[in-house]
Parts: C-alpha cells; sequence; structure tokens
C-alpha cells in the first residue's frame, strides 16, 4: 500500500530506508495497472523510464556512486508524481487530450515539470484530460472520458480530471494540473483531493498548452494541505521564459494574528439558481459547507496559536458576471493561442505515413467538437466591428468583478466558498448540454478572472459518497494565507 502515501510519508520512508523508490514506484504501477482500466486516467504510461527513475533515486539515496547525479536526498526524490496532458514534458508524449497532438513529444520540460524533476521526483505518466483544458467533466477528451473513482458511473470532473482521479485513487503520489477557470479546483473537489490555482503569475506557464493566456494557471494536486505547499513551494518562482511571472512569491504556511473569513452571500443563494439557467446549489452541499462554516466559528480561535476566527457575512455583486465574461474572453483567447495548431507543425507531417494519416489529423479531425466552438465563437467576439461589443466590454466588466474582490479584502482574510454547486454528476449528464457545462464553473470562475489563488479542499462525501469541495480564495500572492486556512479545515474542523 505504499502508493497510498502523502509527500511527506514517503519522503521520510525513504529517508529511513523502510522502503526504496522502485517498491514505490512499482505500487503506484500496479495501482495503475489494476485500476486504469476502469478509470482511464492515464493517456500514457511510462513504466520502464519510471522504474529507470526510481533505481536511480534509489542509488542517490543509498548513497551509491553513479557518475555525476550523486548527491543528497532532495525534497521530492524517488516519489512518483503524474501530469496532466496540456503540459509538455520532455521525450514523453505530450498529446493535451486531442488527436491533432497524438505523436507530440516535445524537445523540453514545463518549467514546473523542469523544477519538479530537478528535485528528483519520477515521473509516471501523462493524465487524460478535456483536450486542450477545455471542459468541466473531461468528456471532451479524444481518448475517452475519465471515471470517478468514488462511483464509476460519474465524471471526475474537469478538465484535469485525469490527474485528480490519479490522486484520488492513489495511483500515484501528487499530480500537477492547470486551470484556466477552474480545471484543478473542480475535479479535486469531485475526487475528494486538494488542488490549487495560484495566483497569477506565480508560477511559470512555459510549456503548458495555452488555453486562455490571461488566465492559465499550473499547480499541485495532492492528498493533503501540507503536500499541496511542499509542491507549491518547488514550483514558484519568476521565469524568464515567461514574462508574466512576477518575483514576490512568499507562500509558506503562516500563522495569522487573526483570520477574518469572508462568506460571500452570492455563492450560497442567487448565483447558479434558475435566474441564471442553474438549478441552484445542492442541498447536500449546501449542508456540507455551512457545517464546516459552523466548525470553524465554534473553534473561535486557531488552535496552535490561540489566534481569534471571525465569520464575515460579505457580498460579490459582480460575481453573477463571472461566467458570461469568462465565455467570452476564454474563446476569444482560445481561438488566437489555437492558431498554432494547425495541422503541419508539431510532428505531424514529419510522422504521417500516408495522406489519410494527415488528415486524420487536421483541425476538422484532430480537435473535438468543444475545441472548434470556442474557436467559433473567439473568432467570431474578436471580429472587426464585434471586438467592442464582446471582448472590450467583457474586459471592462473582468475589471468590476476584480475591484469586487479587492473591497473585501479590505475587510477580510480569505473568502470561504463551496468548489461547485453539485457533487460529480453522471457521464453523459450535461455532455450534450454546453450551456449546462458552462454553468458548472459558476463557483471558480470570478477567482480565475481576478487572478486570485483559490484551493479545494475536501469537504465531506454525499449520503450517496460522493466527495464535496470547500474552496478558499486570497488576496493576491497571500498563498500563505490560503494555505493556512486550509490547514485548519483539514486538521480541525470536523
Ligand atoms: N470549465 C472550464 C472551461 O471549460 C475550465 C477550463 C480550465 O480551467 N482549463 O473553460
Amino acid at each position: 500500500m505504499l502508493n497510498r502515501l502523502t509527500i511527506q510519508q514517503a519522503h521520510d520512508g525513504l529517508k529511513k530506508k523502510e522502503f526504496s523508490s522502485v517498491e514505490l514506484t512499482r505500487a503506484c504501477l500496479k495501482r495503475i495497472k489494476e485500476r486504469n482500466k476502469d478509470i482511464n486516467a492515464f493517456i500514457s504510461v511510462f513504466e520502464k523510464e519510471a522504474l529507470d527513475e526510481a533505481k536511480k533515486a534509489d542509488e542517490l539515496i543509498s548513497g551509491k556512486p553513479f557518475g555525476k547525479a550523486q548527491g543528497k536526498q532532495k525534497a521530492l526524490t524517488g516519489i512518483p508524481f503524474c501530469v496532466k496532458d496540456a503540459i509538455n514534458t520532455k521525450d514523453r508524449r505530450s498529446t493535451g487530450a486531442a488527436k491533432i497532438l497524438d505523436n507530440y513529444v516535445p524537445p523540453f520540460d514545463a518549467t514546473v515539470i523542469k523544477k519538479i524533476r530537478e528535485q528528483g521526483a519520477v515521473l509516471l505518466g501523462k493524465n487524460n484530460c478535456d483536450a486542450f483544458g477545455h471542459g468541466a467533466s473531461n468528456e471532451n477528451s479524444m481518448y475517452g472520458p475519465v471515471k470517478n473513482p468514488h462511483d464509476l458511473t460519474k465524471v471526475a470532473g474537469g478538465s484535469s480530471g485525469g490527474t485528480a482521479a490519479a490522486v484520488a485513487d492513489d495511483m500515484c503520489v501528487f499530480g500537477i494540473g492547470e486551470d484556466t477557470g477552474g480545471s484543478i479546483r473542480q475535479p479535486a473537489s469531485f475526487c475528494g483531493v486538494v488542488g490549487l490555482r495560484p495566483s497569477y503569475g506565480r508560477n511559470s506557464r512555459y510549456g503548458i498548452m495555452p488555453m486562455a493566456s490571461s488566465l492559465d494557471t499550473v499547480g499541485p494536486i495532492t492528498k493533503t494541505v501540507e503536500d499541496c505547499a511542499i509542491v507549491e513551494e518547488i514550483i514558484v518562482g519568476p521565469d524568464e521564459l515567461d514574462a508574466t511571472t512576477v518575483q514576490n512569491h512568499k507562500s509558506k504556511i503562516i500563522n495569522q494574528k487573526s483570520l477574518r473569513v469572508g462568506v460571500p452571500r452570492e455563492y450560497f443563494s442567487a448565483i447558479g439558481g434558475p435566474a441564471f439557467g442553474g438549478n441552484g446549489m445542492d442541498g447536500e452541499v449546501k449542508k456540507l459547507i455551512e457545517r464546516k462554516i459552523e466548525r470553524l466559528k465554534d473553534l473561535k480561535t486557531c488552535p496552535e496559536r490561540s489566534r481569534r476566527i471571525t465569520i464575515v457575512d460579505v457580498s460579490l455583486p459582480m460575481t453573477k458576471y463571472a461566467i458570461p465574461v469568462y465565455y467570452i474572453i476564454v474563446p476569444s483567447e482560445d481561438s488566437s493561442n489555437l492558431g498554432r495548431l494547425d495541422g503541419i507543425r508539431y510532428g505531424v507531417r514529419a510522422e504521417a505515413e500516408n495522406l489519410y494519416d494527415v488528415y486524420a489529423k487536421s483541425r476538422a479531425q484532430g480537435f473535438p467538437e468543444e475545441v472548434k466552438r470556442r474557436i467559433m465563437i473567439g473568432t467570431y467576439a474578436l471580429s472587426a466591428g464585434y471586438y467592442d461589443a464582446y471582448y472590450r466590454k467583457a474586459q471592462k466588466v473582468r475589471t468590476l468583478i476584480i475591484q469586487d474582490f479587492n473591497q473585501v479584502f479590505n475587510n477580510v482574510d480569505v473568502l470561504l466558498t463551496p468548489t461547485s454547486p453539485f457533487p460529480a454528476f453522471g457521464i453523459e449528464e450535461k455532455k450534450n448540454d454546453v450551456l449546462a457545462m458552462y454553468l458548472a464553473d459558476v463557483f471558480v470562475g470570478a477567482a480565475a478572472l481576478a487572478g486570485l489563488p483559490a484551493i479545494s479542499v475536501p469537504a465531506g462525501k454525499t449520503k450517496s459518497g460522493l466527495p464535496v469541495g470547500l474552496q478558499i480564495i486570497g488576496p493576491r500572492l497571500k498563498e500563505n494565507l490560503v494555505f493556512h486556512t486550509a490547514k485548519l479545515i483539514e486538521n480541525y474542523a470536523h
């Protein structure tokens, strides 16, 4: 059962030589073999390469010489992880879950992956996801949907559904996902694990297949808050290959003097309700989140430091525009970014054996419906005559959403909301209802538009055993506060 370990436990066990990295990696590979045929969380598994990397890690830990690589055990030495397939990995196939890149093998690692591998982690494989991150259920993958490990008839969420499912089902120790408008947090909540969307500009996006460049982020999906902070600490920081990265990036878990937790009332009432085309919040989700809020209230003080906790009712009136704004801005930027995938570059023609093969990997055949839809919506919204009415207007409303958050953060340290209005839904349930699928992002879109850090932590399960996630949103670059609150909920608010 080594595959069940957290990063912290795996690191300690490897250090004390209670087990080897090869044993740990084998345990994960065995779990993948047993479960992946049902869950479909992986597009590629690199068994041989992973075992080679694990062997090297063991040599390093035991101090056996093996050339230049000999050194000290690092934070992630010998710990197996997996990566969303929309993130580039050197010499390892990276498809973005679209057939147009079916045979694409990048010659470089994304910066965050480079940093993780430099810490000695073992790359197990690449995770299924909605193609290029477009979706909230993982049903927009051209490699089939990911099933939820807690109930195989339900979706795992999206778009980083394969990564969340792999972490939840102990097929790996941790994973790396991408979040443009909820793709780390929502699948983390559906699968019952921890997922952080970092502040915009905190982690380098170099090597992430771009979706909407003014929103894209990359972050960890883990079994505990502690693990999430460990990985974030490793991948954070400026990168000359991503001009949006910032210098200020303190992320250690700190203890605040007092903690003022804002609960935005709109998340519990109107948005997501019939006026916006949704069915409102699921009763069981509401109860579980409210229970956590009550428990925080009961705590009154932070246990370790006896500091005051206050719960404050706040309002974010502009949040109701988040979905319409998001679904103008994101397809617009998508349509521009996806222009590079023309069916000619990225290995397609070079590897194609015949003309049919080229056609099969063309834009017509190589993109799923949702990708084509976004290219068309975005091209329309950006075209002459419509740009002012759509893209520019959406950007203006985005500023109002940002101002809304700035205002509440004058009075509270963090915000607490549900991650999703409902637990995992059925496979095929929303697949053909595009607007219902877009509305699944109703609680995760606003923080993304504002570039804020937000984490999803498990908040319990429904009667039928489906996990529910709680979201904590913090001010920009205040990941420390987000982690601090998340830890309180994880450790004490039961
Ligand atoms: N559901 C969102 C969308 O389809 C999530 C995207 C993301 O975060 N990558 O746009």
